[in-house]
């Protein structure tokens, strides 16, 4: 039997402390979140994605009726990022939300299925991708997608763990 630990390391921080692009990424979700689609959460998210060529995409939640064909602000920006610019890797992503007029105190982290789609864009242009996560208490920030996904599904099944 062998036991492994699999860490990450979580930067917390201030908007104010992050360098200036990573400030307005921040600012950018912060902003596409008020026009966010979700009448029946309340609870509404805001993603923005810098590009390696400097383009900044945005989205937001967009709920439905029928729950499951709503989808959320992280994955949105992605594939619009993904289907517009296909080989242009994505290096950050930001992540914002709010209950009416209050962002939340604590830093929002994507659900499972969004960091399912991070990582695997992540892998896809072998780039890492910088998550900021927004709290108005802190943010939180971590260097890779696949820092929030340890042990991922993924098509390569030879590669290794560790
Ligand atoms: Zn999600």
């Amino acid at each position: 039997m062998v036991e492994r630990q699999i860490s990450t390391k979580i930067v917390f921080c201030t908007l104010q402390e992050l360098p200036e692009a990573e400030k307005m990424l921040v600012e950018k979700a912060m902003e596409i979140s008020r026009k966010a689609y979700a009448p029946y959460s309340r609870f509404k998210v805001g993603a923005a994605c810098l590009l390696a060529n400097g383009q900044v995409v945005a989205a937001n939640n967009q709920e439905n009726a029928a729950y499951p064909s709503g989808t959320c602000a992280e994955r949105c920006a992605l594939f619009f990022a993904n289907a517009n610019y296909p080989s242009v890797p994505v290096e950050a992503i930001a992540i914002a939300a709010h209950h009416g007029d209050a962002f939340t105190l604590d830093p929002i982290t994507p659900c499972g299925n969004c960091r399912q789609v991070l990582v695997e864009t992540e892998r896809r242009f072998g780039v890492p991708m910088k998550v900021l996560m927004y709290g108005e208490r802190d943010i939180a920030v971590v260097d890779a997608a696949a820092d929030l996904l340890p042990l991922s599904f993924g098509s390569e099944t030879s590669e290794p763990l560790f």
